[in-house]
């Protein structure tokens, strides 16, 4: 048998989550069976576990879109016994019973191996949300951004754990950071991951007109909504906008101005489907730019009953940086 948390439907039909022990037979399909030693919590799995309708695709479902352990056995032969692996998206935590569990059983096609020098409480650390930061910034990259004279870059939601580690990226990458935040009492912690300027929720530049001044010459943005509008009408002519999040909301009221008068972009960010090769790049750096050590400021641990009670305080928006989830704990 295993542990897991299960989600399930109780009497009234309503989801609610509870931990439970399965055989081996619940299962579900995939070449390779992971021992899963730890998982994390990000928003979304604050959603699934807090019943929140469009995650789990089917109930009973065991939610956690991350998980990090050692291979037991792959019959594809791709990984070893022991190999330490990494599963993020893919619909794990959401098609496909996921991380909050002891084993794992997945496609070998989802599963990254840990960078050598890293151990599967490293790669939870990061997880998905470290993945995601990872990508917007490679994004922002891509698109011509270098530290420098071109001016501030811009994250939002910068407490959470996508904010967090944006901001550690971005400064270990050398830019000029400012930090959005509704938690005015985490700008020392915001400085010590490397932002130069806090700005507080409220006083981000709200949207007046379809171009505001130019200010932004970046933005990683995990707040959606108004936020976002604000933000992307005030980045500056070839500026770029990594788009991750709503976490303040969903809808995005903007015109096309800035993208045709000052050739704005406006580029998406999804970790649940990035092809392979881009994982493994962006796996390899993180384990280059956010070590160990440049993570713990920004990480605590806690155990899989803790669950269902840090769902809710994620949704509230009071969880700063990132929670590991130590499985067999
Ligand atoms: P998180 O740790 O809860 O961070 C979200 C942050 O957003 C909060 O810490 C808070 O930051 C801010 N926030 C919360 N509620 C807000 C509100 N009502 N208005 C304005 N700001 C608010 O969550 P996360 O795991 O980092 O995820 C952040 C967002 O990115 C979520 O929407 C998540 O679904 C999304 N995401 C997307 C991808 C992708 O592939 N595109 C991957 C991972 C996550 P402050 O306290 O600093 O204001």
């Amino acid at each position: 048998t295993f542990r897991a948390l299960r989600v399930f439907k109780d009497g009234e039909g309503q989801p609610r989550a509870q931990l439970d022990t399965l055989p081996h037979a619940e299962l579900p399909a995939g070449e390779v069976t992971v021992e899963v030693t730890h998982s994390s919590l990000n928003y979304k799995d604050g959603m699934a576990v807090s019943g929140r309708p469009g995650i789990l695709r089917r109930l009973p479902m065991t939610p956690g879109i991350d998980l990090a352990g050692k291979v037991l056995h792959d019959v594809s032969g791709t990984y070893q016994p022991g190999e330490t692996v990494i599963v993020t998206g893919w619909g794990l935590g959401e098609r496909h019973d996921g991380g909050y569990a002891t084993l794992a059983r997945v496609p070998a096609a989802w599963l990254v191996r840990a960078p050598a020098g890293t151990d599967a409480h490293w790669a939870m650390s990061v997880g998905t949300a470290g993945f995601t930061a990872m990508l917007a910034v490679m994004a922002l990259e891509d698109q011509g951004l270098r530290p420098g004279e071109e001016g501030e870059v811009l994250v939002t939601g910068a407490a959470g754990g996508v904010g967090s580690a944006a901001v550690a990226l971005l400064a270990r990458a050398g830019f000029n950071i400012t930090a959005s935040t509704g938690r005015p009492q985490e700008a020392d912690y915001l400085r010590s991951l490397g932002a130069r300027q806090i700005m507080d929720r409220a006083d981000l530049p709200a949207l007046r007109r379809p171009l505001e001044s130019e200010r932004w010459a970046g933005v990683i943005d995990t707040v959606g909504g108004a936020t976002l509008a604000g933000a992307y009408a005030s980045t500056r002519t070839h500026g770029s906008v990594a788009v991750c999040g709503l976490a303040g909301g969903a809808e995005l009221n903007a015109t096309v101005y800035p993208l045709i008068l000052r050739g704005v972009n406006l580029l998406g960010i999804d970790s649940v489907t990035c092809p392979s090769v881009r994982r493994e790049a962006a796996w390899a750096r993180l384990a280059r730019d956010l070590p160990a050590q440049t993570l713990a400021p920004m990480t605590q641990t806690r155990g899989l009953s803790e669950v269902p009670g840090l769902a809710q305080e994620i949704l509230a928006g009071r969880v700063r940086g990132r929670t590991v989830i130590d499985v067999q704990g």
